[in-house]
């Protein structure tokens, strides 16, 4: 088992497995994108699988793919097979912007990985693309009613963005109303490759809720598992579920249960933090399994308390991207 220094038991993984992306969210990156990895610098498949199966076998329970845009990884489906096949391993799950799953979804269903959670900003095509700054939205909206009425368990993550989408807030939680899905709003965190840099947002999660609870006065708020991010609602007669995620406010950091492996082996024990080492490297070198785990427990034994402490580090200056470190 994987325990922290702060006797936090760590057993979710969030693997990113590239840093590419057919999208160019402006909250995550500039319009040129970023200065992407080389390609031999990125896991090749065989050590995502590997890697993987030695976090499993520390105590990793949970495993999230994430990236860039994990899908244009045309191997990806190799680890999903590979994952499907750990014992120990309850839950597989991925993060996608859904504009190339499409033919994935069948073999997906096949292998009972149901949690996908699909980043969508606006229900206004318009706004979207211009979010996205791609033509993209007819496809990802296709995908992603496909997805929630194939009976996946399908969480909408969309970013509120001061003067971009507050408007596309109401329109988004209409899904609630008609389908079994959890949409959350995420407040903006400053990763996005330098483009922009700020050290307050205007629309916190308080301020979410209190927008959100003046059109539905009959809010009931749920029970939520202790580590998780989102702090979960119901509207009276929606068959979905909302959530608020304090991704800036970080009300959350006490009970973090996560570790954070980016597309080029960078272990990140905190989002707000900077790498603790590179395990693509030791991986590559002549070190053993063993040794890969005890660069991994020497990682986790020393993370921070909060996002707050380890944001020390930066100076209050992020200039690195979500793309890289997979949200
Ligand atoms: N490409 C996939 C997608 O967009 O779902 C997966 C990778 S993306 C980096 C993972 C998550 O990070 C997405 O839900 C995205 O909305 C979120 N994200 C990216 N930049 C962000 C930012 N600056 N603030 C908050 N969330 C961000
Ligand atoms: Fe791509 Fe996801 Fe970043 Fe959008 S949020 S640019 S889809 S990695």
């Amino acid at each position: 088992m994987l325990i922290d220094n702060h006797n936090r038991v760590i057993n979710y993984l969030r693997l990113a497995v590239t840093d590419r992306c057919n999208l160019r969210c402006n909250y995550c990156m500039p319009a040129e994108g970023i200065d992407f990895a080389k390609r031999d610098n990125l896991f090749t498949m065989e050590e995502l699988c590997e890697l993987s199966s030695i976090l499993v076998s520390q105590g990793i329970d949970k495993i999230r793919l994430t990236g860039g845009e994990p899908f244009v990884r045309k191997d990806l489906m190799t680890l999903f097979r590979h994952l499907s096949t750990l014992e120990g391993l309850k839950d597989i799950s991925v993060t996608t912007n859904a504009t190339i799953i499409g033919p994935y979804i069948d073999e997906l269903k096949s292998l009972g990985i149901k949690d996908i959670n699909v980043s969508l900003d606006a229900i206004n095509k318009e706004v979207f693309e211009r979010i996205t700054r791609r033509k993209q939205y007819d496809i990802v909206y296709e995908n992603l009613i496909r997805l929630i009425t194939e009976g996946f368990n399908v969480r909408v993550n969309f970013i509120v963005l001061d003067g971009q989408n507050v408007e596309e807030i109401l329109p988004v939680l209409e899904l609630t109303k008609y389908y079994d899905v959890s949409v959350r709003f995420l407040e903006e965190m400053p990763f996005n490759g330098g483009s922009k840099n700020f050290n307050t947002i205007k629309w916190d999660y308080k301020t979410i809720y209190e927008y959100i609870a003046g059109h539905f006065p009959e809010i009931e708020k749920l029970k939520s598992h202790k580590t998780s991010t989102s702090i979960n609602y119901k509207i009276k007669g929606h068959k979905g579920t909302f959530g608020l995620i304090p991704s800036f406010s970080r009300t959350f950091c006490g009970n973090c249960n996560r570790l954070r492996i980016s597309a080029t082996g960078d272990v990140i024990t905190c989002l707000y933090g900077k790498p603790r080492m590179n395990i693509r490297d030791i991986m590559r070198g002549e070190n053993s399994e063993e040794e890969v785990k005890s660069h991994i427990i020497a990682a986790v034994g020393s993370r921070s308390k909060t996002g707050f402490e380890e944001q020390q580090q930066y100076k209050g200056v992020f200039n690195n991207s979500m793309t890289s470190i997979g949200g």
